[in-house]
């Protein structure tokens, strides 16, 4: 059997990238997607242990010292981090594995794991992206403020990822991560097996 493939999704706040992987989630079977660790407080709606692993800084900065993260960064005031034992679990176990993470933790992820699949999700426009932030009602006016400059920064990191994806209606969006995602297995790589004699 192969290993899953790991698939890293970036983009600024706003962009979509839990809606476009909530819908993905829906229609593929077969892939995991990671729970990362935060000490941000959670949102209306969000669940402990189904959408992050919700800590207190000390909890946090435990996991960093005991090495059980496979990246972590600090964004706009608050630590978020991949849990590496259950990523490395599920590729294991033939999984793909989705992150959602922001561009300091992808760099890591594209040191760490060179064969790992990079994807930025950007709305279209800044201003997209501003009306989204302020339209989803989750954050106060100086966060969404630091949101926005962040994301001047994270866009100019967007080169660095495998394929850009524009997030203007979600099931398009969501149909090209599918294709993404069906081509990288596709790959003649880990098909070779299938044509070998004793098969
Ligand atoms: P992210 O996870 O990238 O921070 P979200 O998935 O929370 O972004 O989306 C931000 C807001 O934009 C949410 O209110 C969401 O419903 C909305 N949204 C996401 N994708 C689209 C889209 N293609 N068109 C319009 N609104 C969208
Ligand atoms: P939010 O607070 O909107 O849920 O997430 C803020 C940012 O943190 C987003 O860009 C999201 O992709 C990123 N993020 C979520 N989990 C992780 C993680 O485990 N590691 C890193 N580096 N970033 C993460």
């Amino acid at each position: 059997m192969n290993k899953g493939k790991l698939f890293v999704i970036s983009g600024p706040s706003g962009a979509g990238k839990s809606t476009v992987i909530t819908r993905l989630l829906k229609q593929l079977n077969n892939v995991y997607f990671s729970i990362s660790a935060t000490t941000r407080e959670p949102r209306r709606g969000e669940r402990d242990g189904v959408d992050y692993h919700f800590m207190k800084k000390e909890e946090f900065e435990k996991l960093i010292d005991e090495g059980q993260l496979l990246e972590y960064a600090e964004f706009v005031g608050n630590y978020y981090g991949t849990p590496a034992k259950p990523v490395d679990q599920k590729l294991e176990a033939g999984y793909d594995v989705i992150l959602d993470i922001e561009t300091k933790g992808a760099e890591q992820i594209m040191a760490k794991r060179p064969d790992a699949i990079s994807i930025f999700l950007f709305p279209g426009s800044f201003a997209i992206l501003e009306e989204r932030l302020r339209l989803r009602g989750t954050d106060s006016e100086e966060k969404i403020l630091k949101r926005l400059a962040q994301a001047k920064i994270e866009c100019k990191k967007a080169e660095m990822y495998d394929y850009i994806i524009i997030n203007d209606r979600v099931e398009t969006a969501c149909d090209e991560v599918i294709a993404i995602i069906t081509a990288e297995k596709c790959k003649t790589a880990g098909r070779l097996h299938y044509l070998k004699e004793e098969n």
